[in-house]
């Protein structure tokens, strides 16, 4: 099942995105390509040349050189032995294909247990341990094979690690697919909260094998194609209908896959080239995520997923974007309520308390509540929100659709 290459170089050349559905080739691939110039590939795509709120229509392909040097700070080609860091769930599932990628004679392999808690300085540690137990060079190549926890905690590995080895993102869940390996966002946990402890790191290269997909339980593919249709909503309306064909096993095929893919990755990380640091346009990438948030905090993060909570979220801005004037429709959400399957009836009576939440979200400025709605599917707006009860408003509507 041999799909097209596909090569997307980022605004400085730093990562590149293959899609392949080949793992032993694609790391063949990627380690060979950090000594290619991608000025003479015609599959280079320059991806900082897209416009994410006009993602719609054609695209202009470009080649691109690479920037001499890699924001690593590692030079060069990656040289000796790889750590590879997989999941463990990864690993039972898909062991041959990683065996066969990577034989295992000469990778030096970590487990990281499945779930958030991994994300932890003592996991981050024991990463530490395991790296330096193997012969490690400034240039050893640090791959990550999981969804987003392991990319995470792996990222910040490579991050911290000599001051930073050369890192290739291996996802295997939709979620880490389409977001979180993209956008050089790497970190742990700390109980001061999600995500407190990292550092900004780009991959050299993130390698789609979409077979890692066949064993992704129903409930994760949900929580990845909530963002799916995020991005649907900020830039590329299309998404809309095709992430939630996603919800279909049946309708799960290679192109729709691939396209899907393509298409969510160029739009974060044209987002991402132009505000790596989230000043403006990032923020866009946070539609329905202040609602959710709020939600999962409300949830103690324990029967709500991310997804489960962003897909609620979204719901909620829609109406406060409808209130505001903007012609704009939920149907898209709404239809696949069924799937979702959401039990929000704990916190039907707590609008007030996930107010509240939102009011302390990391990301307002002020006192003002900084919503990013949509006037349009596809066009994004960021507003400052002061009216409270717009927003319990809200909150019941959502509550009301999906209980
Ligand atoms: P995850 O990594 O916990 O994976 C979900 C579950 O699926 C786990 O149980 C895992 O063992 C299992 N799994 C993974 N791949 C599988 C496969 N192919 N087959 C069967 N099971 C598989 O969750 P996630 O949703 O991928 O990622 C969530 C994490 O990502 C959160 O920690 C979140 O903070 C982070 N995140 C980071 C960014 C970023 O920009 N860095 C963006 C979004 C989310
Ligand atoms: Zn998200």
């Amino acid at each position: 099942m041999l799909q097209l290459p596909s090569l997307i170089t980022t605004d400085r050349g730093e990562t590149r995105f293959l899609l392949f559905d080949d793992l032993h080739l694609l790391w063949d691939h990627a380690r060979g390509a950090d000594l290619l110039d991608t000025a003479d590939n015609p599959a280079a795509i320059d991806a900082s040349n897209h416009d994410a709120a006009k993602t719609t229509g054609s695209e202009t392909v470009k080649a691109s050189r690479p920037a001499a040097g890699f924001p690593d700070g590692a030079a060069g080609k990656p040289d000796g032995h790889p750590v590879l860091i997989v999941d463990e769930n990864v690993m039972s599932a898909h062991q041959e294909r990683i065996n066969a990628a990577f034989p295992d004679d000469k990778v030096h392999c970590f487990e990281v247990p499945s779930g958030e808690a991994s994300k932890s300085i003592a996991m981050w540690n024991r990463v530490m341990d395991f790296a330096f137990t193997g012969p490690l060079k400034r240039n050893t190549p640090l791959i990550a094979v999981g969804g987003g926890v392991t990319g995470d905690l792996a990222g910040f590995a490579a991050a911290s690690l000599m001051r930073g080895l050369p890192l290739y993102h291996v996802p295997t869940t939709l979620l880490a697919m389409v977001d979180s390996a993209i956008g050089g966002k790497t970190g742990i946990n700390h109980a001061f909260g999600k995500n407190t402890i990292g550092a900004f790191y780009h991959p050299r290269a993130v390698l789609f094998d979409t077979a890692f997909l066949e064993t992704l339980p129903q409930r994760e593919w949900l929580c990845g194609i909530s963002e799916v249709l995020k991005y649907g909503y900020i830039a590329d309306p299309d998404l809309l209908r095709n992430g939630a064909a996603l919800a279909n096993p049946a309708k799960r095929t290679p192109e729709l896959l691939h396209h899907v893919i393509e298409r969510s990755v160029r739009i974060k990380s044209g987002v991402v080239a132009t505000d790596a640091r989230e000043a403006g346009r990032r923020a866009w990438l946070n539609f329905g995520h202040t609602f959710g948030h709020a939600l999962e905090a409300l949830d103690n993060y324990r029967n709500i997923n991310h997804g489960e909570a962003v897909y609620a979220g979204m719901i909620a801005a829609l109406f406060v974007s409808r209130r505001l004037g903007y012609e704009v429709s939920d149907e898209p959400l709404l239809q696949l309520k069924e799937k979702y399957s959401l039990d929000l009836r704990p916190y039907t009576s707590r609008t007030g308390d996930l107010v509240t939440l939102m009011a302390h979200d990391k990301k307002n400025r002020d006192s003002d509540i900084r919503l990013v709605l949509v006037s349009a599917h596809g066009n994004p707006i960021v507003t400052p929100v002061s009216d409270l009860s717009l927003l319990q408003e809200a909150w019941k509507y959502t509550f009301d659709v999906l209980t």
